[in-house]
């Protein structure tokens, strides 16, 4: 395909998206309909992840489409299906509609995307979280299900999910990343136990959970038996984008709220030292966009490259840099925290104060991959310095010395 054919495509493309969203706010005025509503006419019209498949709430078309989409809806007044189903919307989904079959697709994307149903990643255990593939909770065939057995943790929403994205060992006498299958699981399943987490913020947002004997139908497997790495890669790759690649207007995004306070610092904290630190994060959080603006390009070119994992990196020690920055032009104010009650979040996406953003940001280096992982990676495959050393790689699971 030429360059003018392609072009002449995508403004082919952007009208029948402009139509369509046209259509949709005229029918369904986001301020006087109800959100799950609005939402489900949104899927059904192939505009709630414009680059799916058509009949599973998109049009086959470029990504970059949807960014017109989300732009038109939310000026209107839309809800954000991102802010009530997190992992749903932005791991989850995508990952559904990689591995899952038709019959999976069609049962599972309209929930997730209108928020009626939440969903979970159940990938973290005590003894697995960066070496996740070492996991051991198990997978055993029975007939037409598998029953499962074994611990989960940090298991972001699991109180308010439905559904989960399951990864157990299936095969402990494959290499550990060949024995691995991933499931969805019914969460309300009377053997599934959920029990809070509480982090330093005083909520708790996410959880352990623990299956006993669970009983999953064969059909609820995603992919293939020993697929359960490859799924999981889909998963983590959507994950670190969806964490650290989001690409907000200039000076918008989190360094707004650094912005804002050193707007309404008092004179005796607007000191030039500060005002320049403030400066050197701005600076930071534009070449940080500048980076994303670039790997999504790349992305969209069928090259991701490793700007996601820098992305990722960067974004976690820039937060918390600029919370720090925050809480230091509030002087003593920084130091109140209103009440300290356990609290079970209905979203895990962001915090209504500074302090409180501050300390939840201090997680940034760790949900999604450890900066010392994502440093591992770029480390490896960028700087093709020698890899981190892996005693287990080649040998069964079964065989690995473990506590
Ligand atoms: C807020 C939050 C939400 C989360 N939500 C979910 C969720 O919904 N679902 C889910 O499955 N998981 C979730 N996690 C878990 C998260 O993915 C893990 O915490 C993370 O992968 C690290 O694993 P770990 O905690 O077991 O630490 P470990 O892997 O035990 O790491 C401990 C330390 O050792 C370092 N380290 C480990 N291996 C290496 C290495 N090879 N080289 C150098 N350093 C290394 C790490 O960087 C870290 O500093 C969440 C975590 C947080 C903080």
């Amino acid at each position: 395909m030429t360059m003018t054919e392609s072009t002449t495509d995508l403004t082919a493309d952007e009208q029948r998206v402009n139509d369509l969203v046209d259509e949709l706010l005229t029918t369904f005025p986001p301020k006087t309909t109800d959100p799950k509503e609005f939402l489900g006419q949104q899927f059904d019209r192939g505009l709630a992840w414009v680059h799916f498949p058509e009949g599973h709430g998109g049009l086959g078309l470029n990504p970059k489409l949807q960014k017109l989409v989300n732009e038109r809806v939310y000026a209107e007044g839309a809800p954000n299906p991102m802010y009530r189903n997190p992992i749903g919307h932005g791991m989850t989904g995508p990952t559904v509609v990689a591995w899952g079959s038709d019959e999976q697709k069609q049962r599972y994307l309209r929930p997730l995307f209108t928020g009626e149903e939440i969903w979970c990643q159940l990938f973290s255990e005590p003894g697995s979280g960066s070496d996740f593939a070492g996991l051991s909770s198990t997978g055993v065939k029975d007939g037409d299900e598998w029953i499962v057995n074994g611990q989960k943790v940090w298991t972001t929403l699991a109180h308010l999910s439905k559904w989960g994205l399951l990864v157990v060992r299936t095969d402990p006498s494959a290499v550990k990343h060949a024995g691995l299958t991933a499931f969805v699981v019914d969460m309300e399943d009377p053997s599934v136990e959920i029990r809070p987490l509480r982090q330093m913020t005083g909520e708790a947002e996410f959880n352990e959970v623990f299956f006993s004997d669970t009983r999953i139908p064969a059909g609820e497997m995603l992919g293939s038996a020993g697929d359960g790495w490859r799924v999981s890669l889909t998963t983590l790759m959507n994950e670190r984008v969806s964490i650290g690649g989001t690409i907000p207007a200039r000076g918008s995004g989190t360094i707004s709220a650094l912005v804002q306070t050193w707007k309404q610092a008092p004179p005796t904290a607007r000191t030039p030292a500060a005002r320049d630190e403030v400066m050197k994060l701005w600076s930071r959080a534009e070449v940080l966009r500048l980076t994303n603006i670039r790997a999504n390009q790349n992305r969209k070119m069928g090259d991701p490259g490793p700007e996601g994992s820098i992305g990722k990196m960067a974004s976690a020690d820039l937060n918390k840099d600029i919370y720090d920055q925050a809480i230091d032009l509030l002087g003593a104010e920084g130091l109140l925290y209103g009440s300290y009650e356990m609290v079970r979040p209905e979203t895990a996406m962001g915090a209504d104060t500074l302090q409180k953003a501050f300390l939840r940001s201090r997680a940034n280096s760790i949900e999604g991959g450890t900066t010392e992982v994502m440093k591992n990676i770029l480390g490896e495959r960028v700087l093709g310095l020698p890899g981190d050393v892996r005693v287990d790689r080649d040998k069964p699971w079964a065989e690995v010395p473990r506590s």
